[in-house]
């Protein structure tokens, strides 16, 4: 079963996860060495490894998504209840 996100404060259907603790890696595409010193540098692919989930919020305005108990929801176990409880259809 697919459910869209939709919510409440805007109307907004896409949702984003905000993690803590990621370790990014940068592919570096090119280096362009600057007489100022300081490098400028053309990232290509980025992978993110480990981190914790923050919480889930609308991309369109930040609308964080609470359980009954106004805790943040950080998991996707929370994620799948709270879709359930605020989207009927
Ligand atoms: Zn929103």
């Amino acid at each position: 079963m697919i459910k869209q996100f939709n919510c409440p404060e805007c109307g907004e259907h896409r949702l984003e996860e905000v993690m803590d603790n990621v370790t990014v890696s940068s592919v570096i595409e090119t280096i362009g060495v600057e007489s100022n010193g300081v490098a400028d540098l053309v990232y290509g692919e980025q992978t993110n490894e480990d981190g914790d989930i923050q919480c889930y919020q609308c991309v369109g305005c930040g609308f964080v998504l609470k359980d009954r108990d106004d805790r943040e929801i950080d998991t996707p176990e929370e994620l799948n209840d709270w879709i359930l409880c605020h989207q009927p259809e």
